[in-house]
């Protein structure tokens, strides 16, 4: 079987090729969601044809979704010639925007030294078009398998996968019986399989003061300076036990292998866009704050948000009239999945046997569609592995190896082989 299978994926390279290709020639942008209709249905039309049952759902009234701008997923199912297991590979269609700094054009897959460049190429459209092609090959190397086979094109992951896993999930597309294991194609790296990822906590920070005449800050109270008060101690205190906070949670990059806060955006006082003109002299009496606070599985979630509270309410004892609010915007937990659960050991079986050597466990720094899978689905048989290396995703000139295509491919459809043949529990 694995020779059978290998020879059809050989037989697929240029195949695999012209895929990626015409999938990177849809500019999926997200925001606002440009193109899903489209890419849906040449992937939904591509499936149909090789005798995948095709269904479109649109995640209605998610954010985002509009008749301009449709959250239009797609899902595909093979029914084998008998009662199995289902194995599921799901990628998301969008892709960031493009950005600056391009020495070609982001939309139109050009094929240059064994690579296919493209916005999407390696996050994740290489690993979706990997996917379609193992599925295919196997279908046809096997044609008399038990079980079922789905693969599925889901909106809006980069922007926290609402209208896509998340809308599926809601609906029962990823939880048993329907589905037994998820393989989630990004891009990873082609020998390594990443077993989850680490928590999120998003919230929002004001301080708040009164407005007086900037002439006379002194009769007003600068919400600008009660939140820099709070930096201060950010700086002082959770920083560095921050840092001192180690994980056994395999995360790459290294650096990430402890517990991390961003702060990703301030804003205190008047807009600046006050264009024409200059603005008048004002002592703010709002400054606002938004933290990325990403956590590990030995911490829990009320203690991450009482370090931040604890050291608000000091303030607000400690400082003369510090006031504040706090509002949560998102919560994830960490996530983990056993490395001896049947999806990464089947994996880790076909890395040994296609690369000759054993793989990677690794976590993702930062989140992505399989915590719906989880939450919502309450499936726990997934993983991410794909190809594509995973620091060139979002940049400029961004490309996917074909070879390392093909030899997803491999383990992607070897994978399948494994799990079809093991009984249902
Ligand atoms: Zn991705």
């Amino acid at each position: 079987m694995k020779d059978k299978i290998t020879a059809a994926i050989d037989e697929r390279r240029q195949d695999l090729i012209a895929l990626t290709v015409d999938l990177i020639r849809f500019p999926t942008i997200n925001p606002p969601g440009e193109a899903y209709t489209p890419c849906a249905e040449y992937i939904g039309k591509r499936l149909g044809a090789a005798g995948f049952e095709v269904e479109y759902v649109r995640g209605e009234g998610t954010p985002g979704d509009s008749d301009r701008y449709p959250r239009t997923n797609v899902v595909a199912r093979y029914e084998g010639k008998g009662p199995g297991p289902t194995i599921h590979f799901n990628s998301h269609i969008d892709v960031v925007e493009a950005g600056e700094g391009w020495t070609m054009d982001p939309f139109e897959g050009v094929v240059k030294d064994d690579r296919v460049y493209g916005r999407g190429a390696c996050d994740m459209k290489g690993g979706l078009a990997a996917s379609i092609i193992a599925a295919e090959a196997y279908i046809a190397a096997n044609p008399d398998f038990h079980g079922a086979i789905e693969v599925s094109g889901t909106v809006d992951e980069e922007s926290g996968g609402y209208g896509g896993v998340a809308y599926l999930a809601g609906k029962g597309y990823f939880s048993r019986p329907r589905v037994d294991h998820v393989i989630i194609p990004e891009p990873l790296n082609k020998d390594r399989i990443c077993l989850g990822h680490r928590g999120v906590w998003w919230a929002e920070i004001e301080t708040e003061g009164s407005i007086a005449h900037g002439a006379m800050p002194f009769l007003g109270d600068s919400a600008i300076r009660h939140m820099g008060a709070f930096l201060a101690e950010l700086e002082k205190e959770l920083f560095p036990a921050l840092d001192r906070k180690q994980t056994r949670m395999p995360v790459v990059p290294e650096g990430a292998r402890r517990s991390t806060l961003n702060l990703n955006s301030v804003h205190g006082g008047q807009t600046e866009d006050f264009q024409p003109g200059l603005p008048s002299p004002n002592v703010a009496d709002s400054c606002r704050l938004i933290i990325d606070r990403r956590f590990l599985l030995e911490e829990d979630i009320s203690e991450v948000k009482e370090e931040v509270v604890s050291i608000l309410e000091r303030l607000k004892r400690d400082r003369p009239n510090f006031r504040y609010a706090m509002r949560d915007l998102m919560e994830v937990l960490p996530l983990m999945t056993d490395k001896d659960a049947p999806v990464p050991t089947a994996i880790a079986d076909a890395i040994r046997e296609v690369f000759g050597k054993d793989p990677e466990f690794v976590i993702s720094p930062g989140t992505y569609d399989q915590k719906h899978i989880s939450r919502l689905g309450h499936l726990h048989d997934c993983v991410a592995y794909g190809p594509g290396i995973l620091d060139l995703a979002h940049r400029p000139d961004e490309w996917v190896g074909i070879e390392d295509m093909m030899e997803s491919a491999k383990v992607m459809a070897m994978s399948i082989d494994a799990l079809l043949k093991q009984p249902r529990k």
